[in-house]
């Protein structure tokens, strides 16, 4: 059968070039996850930033709107109705990003392949203008595809290069800028406040995908979004929130406007009360968690040092995600398995996620780690200099 085949072939081809994926069983996880195998190693990989997806406030107030809402969400939100409690934290969530509104969907990826079609269709649909950075998250192309854009890409955090761009294909059409606040795969942020201004200056829209700072930078841990007022800005609830799901921050008639044409809120069920219960206890406490943020940026200069010292470049990383290059796919493999030797779980990075020869560990650092696994971790990375 000719689909079967095709399967067959395609994950043949895979194998052949050491790039197939497998699914590998956790028992247990956390800061130190537990393998099925019964291996207890170090997590360096998770995005769980502040260790609240295992936080006892989290878990407890998952639990509480589980029992009085139900396990799941029952329908879209605009047939069975908006449950009182969603809009509240809705409210709360746009409070906390200093926006008018805000909506919240099941997925980032979700919510980038759903809405930024429908921006697109503010300015001319397939014909929309659309500035990307070079670097941008798979689930920011899904959404220009899905869109039918031909994005016009700018150097990765090269603002000199998009508004060459800008001058030469824009000339005060209506576009759009679109953009990570900080890089999953670089750990480095972007300019927000020269991009709003370069944005305000073009008549251009800026978007910011807010994934890896919500959370974890920008007072508070609001991100860094607050330097530009009039964006539309999106983040992620599965990551240093620990729970799961994605925000849409804006003003009251973006929200409005989604409400009325987003596929991906309209066709899709609400969130399920048990992310919701976990995202309202982890606005309870984000904001007063400076100190753990604080104790984030200490390690992760302390790992940038490390690796430098082994002579590993960590590329213009500034936060809690910390790349160490190390060229080949091979190299990178290698590097995985040996330090998974030594207890610690961060995983290869390879194309096409990142460009040939730019392979890499990512490491991405929790305020959960115990110091002493923290040292651990630092002890371990150099393996890597062998
Ligand atoms: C993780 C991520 C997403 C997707 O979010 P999910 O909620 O995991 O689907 C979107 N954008 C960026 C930059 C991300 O890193």
């Amino acid at each position: 059968m000719w689909f079967d085949e095709a399967i067959e072939a395609t994950l043949a081809q895979l194998d052949s070039a050491h790039r197939r994926r497998r699914l590998r069983p956790v028992a247990i996880p956390g800061p130190r996850l537990v393998l099925a195998d019964g291996r207890s190693l170090i997590d360096a990989s998770s995005n769980d930033y502040l260790g609240l997806s295992q936080h006892p406030a989290t878990k407890a107030r998952a639990i509480e709107w589980v029992e009085r809402f139900g396990a799941g969400a029952r329908a879209s939100r605009l047939v069975t109705g908006t449950l009182e409690a969603l809009a509240e934290l809705e409210a709360r969530l746009a409070a906390f990003k200093g926006a008018e509104a805000a909506l919240i969907f099941n997925a980032g990826y979700q919510a980038n392949a759903a809405v930024l079609p429908v921006l697109c269709d503010l300015a001319g649909g397939r014909d929309a203008l659309v500035f990307t950075d070079r670097l941008n998250h798979a689930s920011l192309h899904a959404g220009c595809a899905a869109a039918g854009v031909r994005q016009i890409r700018f150097r990765h955090n090269d603002l000199a290069h998009l508004e060459e761009l800008l001058a030469q294909y824009a000339n005060g059409e209506p576009a759009f800028i679109i953009t990570e606040s900080v890089f999953s795969m670089d750990g480095d942020r972007a300019d927000v406040a020269p991009l709003a201004a370069i944005a305000r200056r073009h008549g251009a829209v800026l978007y910011l995908d807010e994934a890896h700072a919500t959370g974890v930078l920008g007072p508070q841990g609001r991100g860094l979004a607050g330097a530009a007022s009039g964006a539309v800005v999106m983040g992620t609830l599965g990551k240093a929130f620990g729970a799961a799901g994605a925000y849409i921050a804006g003003s009251r008639q973006l929200i409005d406007y989604l409400v009325n044409r987003c596929a991906g809120i309209i066709y899709s069920t609400a969130p399920a009360p048990a992310a919701c219960g976990a995202v309202d206890a982890a606005l309870d406490l984000i904001p007063t968690m400076d100190r753990e943020r604080a104790l984030l940026a200490v390690r992760g200069e302390r790992l940038r040092q490390r690796l430098a010292h082994l002579g590993i470049s960590t590329l213009g990383s500034t936060t809690q995600i910390v790349p160490a290059v190390l060229g080949s796919e091979e190299a990178a493999l290698a590097a995985q398995k040996r330090l998974e030797e030594r207890g610690v779980l961060a995983v290869a990075i390879r194309p096409p996620t990142v460009p040939e020869s730019a392979s890499r560990l990512r490491f991405s650092l929790s305020s959960a780690h115990s110091d002493a696994d923290f040292e651990l971790l630092l002890d371990a990375v150099g393996v890597l200099g062998a």
